[in-house]
């Protein structure tokens, strides 16, 4: 994470399974886009943007991933020198919830010890379909120190709202 004056420049890696939306809320926090067919494989996705903000200004380098996760395994690299990482699950998906929490100890293992770690439960429109209580995953961040939020690229819940606590965290850590 660099920084100059009250301008943060970071790296903000995604992590979770194939399929839970983490294509879908980059787009959507970066361009207010959703796409119902989705690409899977977009290619090795990069997108910057910017949040100004009260505590100063954050700078995202934000990776996406090229659908490396299909195989349950992504390079340390990946999430090298991230100063955040937003492990995404699908709500309606118990199996995405469990490879979530996978993706958190691995990065408890092996990341950057002042990461600031959200869990996203994304898909939250699918309510009809859900399959992990909002207790749940709120319990499990708590108790691993995450933040927590149920988002959805659909509707654009919490969308915003996830970046932008994280560009809080990140401005006040300085
Ligand atoms: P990724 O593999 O984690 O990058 O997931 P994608 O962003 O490619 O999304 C996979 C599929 O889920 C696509 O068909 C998306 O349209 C859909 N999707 C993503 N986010 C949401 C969401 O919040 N709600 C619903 N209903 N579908 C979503
Ligand atoms: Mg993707």
């Amino acid at each position: 994470m660099a920084r100059s004056e009250n301008n943060v420049q970071a790296k903000l890696v995604l992590l979770g399974d194939m399929g839970t939306g983490k294509t879908s809320l980059v787009l959507r926090f970066v361009k207010g886009q959703f796409h119902d067919h989705q690409e899977s494989t977009i290619g090795a996705a990069f997108f910057s943007q910017t949040l100004s903000l009260n505590e100063g200004t954050v700078k995202f380098d934000i990776w996406d991933t090229a659908g490396q996760e299909r195989y349950h395994s992504l390079a340390p690299m990946y999430y090298r020198g991230a100063a955040a990482a937003v492990v995404v699950y699908d709500i309606s998906s118990m199996e995405s919830f469990v490879r979530a929490k996978k993706w958190v100890e691995e990065l408890h293992l092996q990341g950057n010890p002042a990461m600031v770690m959200v869990l996203a439960g994304n898909k939250a429109d699918l309510e009809p379909k859900r399959r992990v209580d909002t207790e749940e995953g709120k319990l499990y961040a708590e108790d691993n120190g995450l933040l927590f939020l149920e988002t959805s690229a659909k509707t654009a819940q919490n969308v915003n709202e996830l970046f932008y606590e994280i560009g809080k965290r990140l401005a006040r850590a300085q």
